[in-house]
């Protein structure tokens, strides 16, 4: 088969790549071929928070992800035996079942021209000087451009690009459960920070599975290249016996995830790398709205490249740079060290005695501007709390 551009994966970088490209150039209906390895509708181990700055971008161009979900309003922050909650007063975000809403989105996306070629597991991409070609056990498609977008353990990566080692390596573990006693109202995302021990948290967050209404659980471990973690199922049974579930009873969904390294190359010419293929937030795991961050870059890039035949794509990096993806990523890059190292506790202390950073934070996530009051509120909290650290040492305790 041949095509203008070929995008291995239809999670939702690959599928906004292709929505981007064939919004600013319409022409390229049944041009643009993404090629997934597995049968929609398919799992993927996910909690399914999605800001709701992802699903306005879609909507930008006109796209509703006709997908059932849990409309959320804020955060429930736990550490050190306190809760933080923060809301705002409409939806931030949504939680879905990435089963309905990645079927749903590759719907909309084939219905504005993309072709879609599922069950076809790419192994071989080869560039050559006039096209690049993907291939899998029984087809292939030539095109003018490769996408990678093919989640964590991209194959386009390893073969266009070279072994390259994550500064970050992250796992999650999920379960589905009943609701019980003590759960969070069901408009909250819960974030517990309490085990010292874990490098990372785990989540409570509400989901409906088929129309019912449960809470998906889970533990998510951050640790550098060449450290190891505490054994997340153990800390994920913990959480379950300590609410009463039995741990044996659900179904448990693991997978990694690759954490955006600003050094990291992201393209080679005529092959470029999106969503986790490329990284996203190592910091929290988020992973969803910034996929739909890199499509709708590499899709607006992409349309410019094609029309001028500039196909080496040496600068795509620093458009990534300069869109709202590469510079969220780069700010949560240097997160990482500041939550995960050694001023976690003091981090936490922070995030427990100053609830407009987490406002910030919570706005950020929903695509809401931050505001200068929660943003001049939150500096302020900041500022004193540093002065107070220079001047008279840590912080004092909060009351516990
Ligand atoms: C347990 C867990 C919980 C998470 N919870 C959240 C959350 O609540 N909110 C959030 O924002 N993020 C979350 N994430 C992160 C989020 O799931 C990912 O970051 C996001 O799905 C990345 O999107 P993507 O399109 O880049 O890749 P993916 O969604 O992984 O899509 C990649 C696609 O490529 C296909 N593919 C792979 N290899 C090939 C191949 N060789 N040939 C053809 N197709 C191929 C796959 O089948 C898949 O369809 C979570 C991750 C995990 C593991």
């Amino acid at each position: 088969m041949d095509a203008e551009v070929v995008i291995v994966g239809a999670g939702p970088a690959g599928l906004a790549t292709a929505a981007f490209l064939l919004h600013h150039r319409p022409e390229l209906r049944g041009r643009v071929v993404v090629v997934e390895k597995r049968r929609f509708p398919r799992e993927k181990p996910c909690a399914g928070a999605i800001g709701r700055r992802g699903e306005a971008l879609l909507g930008s161009i006109g796209i509703e992800v006709g997908a059932p979900g849990v409309i959320v309003t804020g955060v429930a922050y736990r550490a050190r035996g306190r809760e933080r909650v923060v809301r705002e007063p409409g939806p931030v975000g949504r939680v879905v079942r990435r089963l309905e809403w990645d079927h749903a989105l590759a719907r909309a996306v084939v219905a504005r021209g993309a072709v879609l070629v599922e069950e076809a597991p790419v192994d071989t991409v080869r560039v050559a000087s006039g096209h690049a070609e993907v291939s899998w056990r029984g087809g292939a498609v030539r095109a003018r451009a490769v996408v990678g977008a093919d989640g964590v353990g991209s194959v386009v990566r390893k073969h266009a690009l070279g072994p390259i080692e994550p500064k970050w390596y992250a796992q999650a573990v999920e379960v589905d459960t009943p609701e019980v006693e003590g759960d969070a109202a069901r408009d909250l995302l819960v974030f517990d920070t309490t085990r010292a021990d874990l490098n990372g948290y785990t989540w409570h967050f509400p989901t409906l599975v088929g129309g019912e209404p449960l809470v998906c659980r889970g533990a998510y471990l951050l640790r550098p290249r060449g450290r190891g973690g505490v054994e997340i199922d153990r800390v994920l049974a913990d959480e379950l016996e300590a609410r009463g579930l039995r741990p044996g009873d659900y179904g448990k969904k693991r997978f990694a995830e690759r954490g955006f390294d600003p050094l990291a190359p992201v393209s080679v010419p005529r092959v470029l790398l999106v969503g986790e293929a490329s990284g996203i937030d190592a910091v929290t795991g988020e992973g969803i709205a910034q996929a739909l961050q890199y499509g709708a870059t590499a899709g607006r890039y992409l349309a410019r490249r094609l029309a001028t035949g500039a196909l080496g794509f040496e600068d795509f990096r620093r458009e990534l740079g300069g869109a709202s993806v590469g510079r969220d990523l780069r700010v949560r890059e240097l997160g990482c060290e500041l939550f995960y190292g050694q001023h976690r506790e003091h981090l936490e202390r922070f995030l427990l005695a100053q609830p407009e950073f987490i406002r910030v934070g919570l706005r950020h996530f929903s695509g809401r501007p931050w505001g200068a009051g929660p943003l001049l509120r939150a500096s302020a909290g900041a500022a004193g709390w540093t002065l107070r650290w220079f001047v008279g040492g840590a912080p004092a305790p909060l009351a516990e």
